[in-house]
């Protein structure tokens, strides 16, 4: 299969667009997508389920929870980030299953490696303008830790 005929399949079975994500995101509503086939989490969303690769999937919400899985403090950040450091990209596994990646919500002087495997939960979102390089304004999940 080719071209336009690959592609109006592929919008026929995307039942959650990465700009539909970002706007749940905003209204601050972690959105996935359910598997009918395996029952797997897939979230950000794909036009695949991302643990076994079938396309029957019904959109969800997630409930924002999970576990800090790894993060960094950003002090030197790239182009296009000057204003938002310093900062903290997070990769967290929500309680859903999937990883996400979002930004974490902590005093910067007092990260330490001790937060990995704390809980947290998603609190807002942060829309960040892009560089040369991101093509644009995106949106992430901003996680705060649970006490
Ligand atoms: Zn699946």
């Amino acid at each position: 299969m080719v071209g336009k005929e690959q592609e109006e399949m592929e919008k026929g079975y995307t039942v959650l667009t990465y700009a539909e994500y970002e706007e749940g995101l905003r209204n601050g509503r972690l959105l996935g997508l359910r598997c009918a086939s395996c029952g797997g989490i897939t979230c950000h969303p794909m036009p695949v389920c991302q643990w076994c690769g079938r396309r029957v999937l019904k959109r969800i919400e997630l409930s924002g929870e999970g576990e800090l899985t790894t993060f960094t403090v950003i002090r030197v950040p790239s182009e296009g980030f000057e204003e938002d450091a310093p900062y903290i990209p997070c990769l967290v596994k929500t309680k859903e299953g999937p990883c996400v990646v979002g930004r974490l919500d902590y005093n910067t002087e007092n990260a330490m490696q001790e937060l990995i495997g704390k809980q947290v939960k998603m609190k807002g979102s942060y829309t960040y303008e892009g560089d040369k390089y991101s093509g644009g304004a995106h949106t992430c999940p901003v996680f705060g830790v649970v006490e």
